[in-house]
């Protein structure tokens, strides 16, 4: 956007304080938006988000959701005349009802894990690696975990959410509205995300902790996470994951046509060993991660891309093909799209399948009419 534009924007978002982002904004891919400087509010109450997307209607001004950056696909970086609307100050974490902990979007959730535990309390499922992904972002994408084999994904462990739509009404959905499984790889089409009420469990070896009733907490942000040596880079290094949701049944089947597409690209990546996170079935499916009300496990290829030059780059996007190939060559084989490299309607069309993309497209359109929010990415 043209510094001009930006100027405009903050005069006309100026009684929600936005902050002018000059430098560039990049994602885990390290694909970077062309549009510095951008304008940015990063609001701290529900009833501020509420205000701003009712202004950004009446003006007419498309906005772009950001909570960590850690997606790879280009969704969390704002295009030309967007506004930046930043989850990282929803950072309230609250004990109100035994059993769950309410926690605002923005509020990475290795961060959230480290403060439950101290109240000898843990989180069912949260992302592997290392600390990143908000509470927000993690549901836009779905959400699976290495205690998925035991207590499901995400969506089953999600009691509440509240968000924004995109007319500016605040909505809260509970697992028993028929709309609750749709939020879940909704990649921020159907509303912002304020806050969502997590099931807890006790932490292992602690008993059965007192719940800390009433208690209240701001958690920090993220400022330099540490990160594990298998996943540190060096230099330009760049690290890409491409995974494949399919039944246990057909698991050997997989394994084998991912290893011979690593080796044939075994000089575009280079390839780790292989993951594998069985996620059970808990009675819930969210039909924009795995359509089908079945157990299934997450597998994938994983690994540094070699080169970072124009070439290496296209052998990148080559293989992502193919890998996209092979996730839509069986029925029951399904991409993890939402937290990968490629975008675009036609991609989210191919990996949801028309009956779930078109459903999708009916939400969007009851809750998000004039799509304002992350315009593009999903829908033309
Ligand atoms: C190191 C690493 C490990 C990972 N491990 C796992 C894993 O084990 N399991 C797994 O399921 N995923 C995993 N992921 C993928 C990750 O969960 C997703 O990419 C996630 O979306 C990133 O969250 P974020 O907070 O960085 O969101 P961003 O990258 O900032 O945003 C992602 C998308 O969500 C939207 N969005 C974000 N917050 C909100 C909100 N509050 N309201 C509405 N829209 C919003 C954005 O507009 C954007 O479209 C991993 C990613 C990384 C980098």
């Amino acid at each position: 956007m043209s510094p001009r534009q930006a100027e405009s924007l903050a005069e006309t978002f100026a009684e929600f304080r936005p902050r002018m982002v000059e430098g560039t904004l990049t994602d885990f891919s390290r694909l970077s938006s062309p549009n510095a400087p951008c304008c940015q509010v990063a609001p701290r109450k529900a009833d501020t988000v509420a205000r701003i997307v009712r202004l950004a209607n009446e003006r007419d001004v498309p906005l772009r959701i950001r909570a960590q950056g850690h997606s790879l696909n280009g969704s969390s970086l704002p295009g030309s005349a967007e506004l930046l609307l930043a989850t990282r100050n929803l950072r309230l974490v609250r004990f109100e009802e035994p059993g769950t902990v309410t926690v605002g979007s923005g509020v990475v959730l290795w961060i959230l894990q480290y403060f439950l535990r101290r109240y000898g309390f843990d989180l069912p499922v949260l992302n592997d690696g290392y600390p990143g992904p908000s509470v927000g972002g993690f549901v836009c994408a779905g959400g699976f975990g290495p205690r998925s084999v035991v207590f499901g994904g995400f969506w089953d462990n999600v009691v509440e959410l509240r968000f924004v739509d995109g007319l500016g009404n605040l909505r809260r959905a509970t697992c028993a509205d028929p709309l609750f499984p749709w939020l879940f790889g909704s990649m921020g089409q159907l509303g912002v995300f304020i806050d969502a009420k997590l099931a807890i469990i006790p932490r292992d070896g602690s008993g059965v902790p007192s719940y800390p009733a009433g208690a209240s907490l701001m958690a920090p942000q993220l400022v330099a996470p540490k990160v594990p040596p298998e996943f540190a880079t060096e230099g330009e290094e760049r690290l890409f994951w491409f995974t494949l949701f399919t039944p246990d049944e057909y698991l050997d089947d997989a394994h084998r046509e991912l290893s011979a597409l690593e080796r044939r690209h075994n000089a575009t990546l280079r390839f780790q060993q292989r993951y594998r996170y069985p996620i059970l079935h808990r009675g819930m499916t969210a039909p924009l991660v795995y359509p089908y009300a079945r157990p299934f496990t997450a597998t994938g290829a994983w690994g540094w891309l070699i080169d970072g030059s124009p070439d290496g780059i296209a052998a990148l996007h080559e293989f992502d093909r193919e890998f996209m190939a092979l996730a839509a060559s069986k029925p029951h084989y399904r991409r993890y799209v939402q937290s990968e490299l490629p975008s675009g309607p036609e991609i989210y069309r191919l990996c949801f399948g028309e009956q779930n993309y078109g459903a999708l497209r009916n939400h969007k359109a009851e809750l998000d009419p004039n799509s304002l929010l992350n315009r593009g990415t999903v829908f033309a």
